[in-house]
């Protein structure tokens, strides 16, 4: 099979799990956004992915990124950046992402504000809530719960930034339905304060249906789509 061949197949069955999942739940599958997150994979796959009807692509590191975007400039596709996001890569982060998933303190709003004023345009931001059980020894990344309201508030009254909801990652030993869950509460409160953060980034190759059952309205998915990555990814 050609690599066309095989991502066209992912992506059809990729399809036909949201659409079951949406369904399970009552809910319209056209309300959901796929973000294949083509990070470890080359630019070429990106071109693959534009060329089968895909329009937003997600990465987690900067190098890579900022190599992969100017590769494929010449295509009309929204950069999604999900990965942590270090302060000094910010302002560079900020000229070609047009969303950032990962905004997790205080320092990265106005470093990505900046950015975005210099290279003269605007960004899109999601919150990323930690999901980790209160205690967890392990976390993965995110704001704790309870700091994401003035982290929206920042996000708010930057200039250049246009706060769109929150994201999360679900813990790798919890209860996905659980975590997602703590997500979907945390996003009706900043929906409550800001109406137009209506954005839920949650869910990957592993977990998208218990995230659809929660209210996601993006989806970031990689291995079910390109395959798997091998050790670095
Ligand atoms: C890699 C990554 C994904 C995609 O993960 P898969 O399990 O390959 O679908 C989603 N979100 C983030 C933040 C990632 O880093």
């Amino acid at each position: 099979m050609t690599r066309g061949a095989e991502v066209a197949a992912n992506l059809e069955r990729l399809r036909e799990r949201i659409e079951r999942a949406c369904a399970a739940v009552d809910r319209p599958a056209d309300g959901v956004r796929t973000i294949v997150v083509t990070k470890t994979f080359p630019a070429s796959d990106v071109r693959l992915l534009a060329e089968l009807g895909v329009r937003d692509v997600g990465e987690n590191r900067h190098q890579e990124a900022v190599a992969k975007y100017q590769e494929c400039r010449d295509l009309d596709l929204r950069w999604h950046f999900v990965g942590a996001v270090q302060s000094n890569k910010a302002a560079a982060v900020a000229a070609y992402a047009d969303v950032v998933h990962s905004i997790d303190r205080p320092k990265l709003v106005a470093a990505l504000d900046q950015g975005a004023h210099a290279a003269d345009r605007r960004v899109g931001c999601l919150v990323q809530v930690s999901l980790d059980e209160p205690g967890a020894q392990q976390g993965r990344s995110g704001a704790d719960p309870d700091r994401v309201d003035a982290l929206a508030e920042l996000v708010s009254r930057a200039g250049r930034l246009d706060l769109l909801g929150v994201m999360g990652v679900a813990p790798l030993d919890g209860d996905p339905d659980k975590a997602f869950a703590r997500l979907a509460d945390v996003a009706a409160g900043v929906r409550a304060r800001f109406p137009a953060a209506t954005v839920i980034s949650a869910g990957m190759s592993g977990d998208l249906e218990a995230a659809l059952g929660r209210g996601a309205t993006h989806v970031r998915v990689g291995t079910a789509v390109l395959g798997a990555r091998g050790a670095k990814g």
